[in-house]
């Protein structure tokens, strides 16, 4: 079944440079919505493309029934496009998933499944995971912090093959932040999430558009976008370390007077050294800090997350 007046289910996905991907994308994912009862249709969010993405969505919209492009101007980073996908999507049931097939559309079924049932989150932990170690490790983290922070424990809060139901999508899209970690803002609308073991395979192909730096900035919006865990940790580390400077002076002093001077002279590099770590607390503290004086700044300036282009529908 396709798109008619009044889809079921939405599928929401953002796409940079993949171009390499569309097709093969598009061919299994309409395959494996076809197999569901609901009627259903898909929202690709090309998200500033610089290849020739859109074109290739517009011939796979000349083809099927049931695809709308939503296209941004400029690349506006996986989240800010997934949110201008929700904006467009009138199903009860939302499904998010990657173009670079790392997430088997054949799961998707699966995923609605659990929505039938009842679930306003569903969530997946994926089983064979295909990533490097660096990914795995950064995942590990996200998972622990948002687990912490949201009181919601999640399994894996990584993987973007995601349903939510129509309120959980209402509560986010009423947040106006500039930038989000969207699976970890759901958890805090969601009353009755589930997690699901799905498949995962290696990206089918082209690169990763995440680089080390996106990835950081990925870990940055989640570790301040949801606590001021940091800024707490900070005050502590803080007092720490000035006990420890205390302590060592304590200790240098002691030593200066049972070994003589000459001793503390050989002593001004350990100084030297103290000196330094000190002040690179400092730094990584003004840094902390910056970070959410940032985001306030952008927060005041109430610059929305994305520029809408336009919204190509063929009916
Ligand atoms: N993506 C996007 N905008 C970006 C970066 C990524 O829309 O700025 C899309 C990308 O096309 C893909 C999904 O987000 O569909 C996940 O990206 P990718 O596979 O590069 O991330 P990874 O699997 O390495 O986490
Ligand atoms: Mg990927």
């Amino acid at each position: 079944m396709h798109r008619t007046g009044t889809a079921k289910i939405s599928v929401v996905i953002p796409m940079y440079n993949e171009e390499q991907n569309v097709v093969i994308f598009c061919k299994r994912l309409f395959q494996s919505l076809d197999l569901l009862p609901e009627p259903w249709e898909v929202i690709c969010v090309n998200d500033g493309s610089t290849d020739s993405t859109l074109e290739l969505l517009r011939k796979e919209q000349e083809k099927r029934r049931g695809l709308i492009i939503v296209n941004l101007p400029r690349n506006f980073g996986q989240h800010a496009a997934v949110m201008a996908g929700f904006e467009q999507a009138r199903g009860d049931w939302i499904v998010t998933l990657d173009a670079d097939l790392q997430n088997p559309p054949e799961e998707i079924p699966r995923i609605v499944e659990q929505l039938r049932n009842g679930h306003d989150l569903v969530g997946s932990i994926r089983t064979t995971r295909k990533d490097y170690f660096f990914r795995r490790w950064a995942s590990r983290i996200t998972t622990w912090l948002v687990s912490r922070i949201s009181g919601i424990t999640l399994q894996d809060f990584g993987c973007m093959l995601r349903g939510y139901s129509k309120p959980v999508i209402k509560g986010i899209l009423q947040n106006p932040e500039y930038r989000t970690f969207i699976p970890a803002l759901a958890t805090f609308f969601a009353k009755n999430p589930i997690e699901i073991r799905v498949s995962h395979e290696g990206r089918a192909a082209g690169n990763s558009k995440y680089s080390l730096l996106k990835l950081f900035g990925l870990q940055l919006d989640l570790m301040t976008g949801f606590s001021l865990w940091p800024l707490r940790t900070l005050f502590f580390a803080g007092i720490a370390i000035s006990f420890l400077g205390l302590s060592l002076g304590a200790l240098i002093l002691v030593l200066r007077i049972y070994y003589g001077p000459e001793w503390a002279a050989g002593g001004v590099f350990t100084l030297f050294a103290l000196l330094f770590f000190f002040v690179g607390a400092q730094f990584f503290g003004l840094g902390l800090i910056g970070e959410y004086i940032g985001r306030i700044f952008q927060a005041v300036r109430k610059r929305p997350p994305y520029v809408l282009g336009e919204v190509l529908k063929k009916e």
